[in-house]
């Protein structure tokens, strides 16, 4: 609610604020703090400014009902989202651990990992973008012996690719005989996405990213017959069928919460779309939406222990190591966000 009504401020304001551009005293774009990270508008078609680039002025920053976000006017009638990573970051500890250029950077073991979790997968800004819209022509799973790790969508060479979720480049290679031109972001939510034989990248590591933003163009580098996207969806290293969330023919995410169940992490763990999974997701949809309304997290602080913790929550140590696929004798990160409940 507190975000519609920013929104209608920043609609009422954006006009007021055109009115009077040519005579205000502005900053570039490039003005902007340098941590600052824009956030885009998705908009449905894309539409050119009316206005050349270097004539586009900040008239405005406004702050939104969140403490890590605010609003940028320009003089051209567009609006967007800066976000302060200092602030929004829900675990920080997501882009420090385990954070390098390996194409596969963790060591846990499926058993290790929690039976369960719960991903957000768009915050309150929707913030999620298709990475292509296009036929599946491969899917995950077994495939001719091997274990087919992704999704193939099926694209022209040159066509653009995108971000899925907000996040940060980790990874950007080239794999001879295997992915080819490789992309790898980690998200805000914990997952990350691998783009496969492209033709061009356009991101480098570390490069903050935005969903929607294009990383690169689509092709046929690596082994790959015919130009697709290889497009992959893993957590903490394990894959798993990215057909659970996204419809690739309509470009629709499916949920906006998702379980991630353990189970899913096998080869042959397939989304299939059937009347009965129809009726089971519905309520599947329920459950996880009681489970997410009654989880609660702990940020690490200095100091913190496990079973301190634990004390402090009214819970127990291998409840919490249940909880978070964790050991007892796991260190604990300052920052690190730790499930509770
Ligand atoms: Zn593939």
């Amino acid at each position: 609610m507190n975000l519609i009504k920013s929104l209608l401020v920043a609609a009422s304001l954006m006009v007021a604020a055109t009115a009077t551009a040519q005579n205000t005293t502005t900053d570039k774009r490039d003005s902007l703090p340098a941590d600052a990270i824009i956030v885009r508008r998705v908009p449905l078609e894309s539409k050119p400014s009316l206005q050349s680039k270097e004539d586009i002025l900040v008239v405005d920053t406004i702050p939104s009902s969140s403490d890590g976000l605010s609003i940028v006017l320009y003089n051209d009638n567009t609006w967007q989202y800066i976000r302060n990573r200092n602030i929004d970051v829900l675990d920080e500890t997501i882009y420090t651990e385990n954070w390098n250029d390996k194409i596969q950077p963790y060591d846990i073991e499926q058993k290790d990992l929690p039976i369960s979790m719960v991903i957000d997968l768009v915050d309150s800004l929707k913030s999620y973008h298709y990475p292509f819209k296009g036929r599946v022509t491969s899917k995950y799973g077994p495939r001719r012996g091997r274990v087919h790790q992704g999704t193939d969508i099926d694209l022209e060479t040159g066509d653009p690719v995108y971000a899925t979720f907000d996040g940060r480049v980790r990874v950007t290679t080239f794999v001879r005989g295997g992915y080819g031109n490789l992309v790898i972001i980690r998200h805000d939510n914990g997952l990350e996405t691998y783009y496969g034989h492209l033709s061009e990248i356009s991101v480098k590591p570390n490069d903050w990213v935005t969903a929607g933003q294009v990383i690169g163009k689509g092709g046929s580098t690596g082994r790959s017959t015919g130009s697709h996207l290889h497009y992959e969806m893993r957590y903490k290293g394990h894959t798993f069928d990215p057909e659970r969330l996204i419809d690739f023919a309509t470009g629709t995410l499916r949920r906006e919460t998702f379980l991630l169940k353990r189970t899913y992490f096998s080869p042959y763990s397939r989304f299939t779309q059937d009347f009965e999974e129809e009726i089971q997701s519905d309520e599947e949809d329920k459950r996880i939406a009681a489970e997410a309304a009654a989880i609660k997290y702990h940020i690490v602080k200095r100091g913190d222990t496990l079973g301190r913790i634990a004390i402090n929550n009214h819970t127990t140590v291998t409840k919490l190591c249940q909880l978070n696929g964790i050991k007892r004798t796991s260190t604990l990160r300052i920052g690190q966000r730790i499930r509770v409940r």
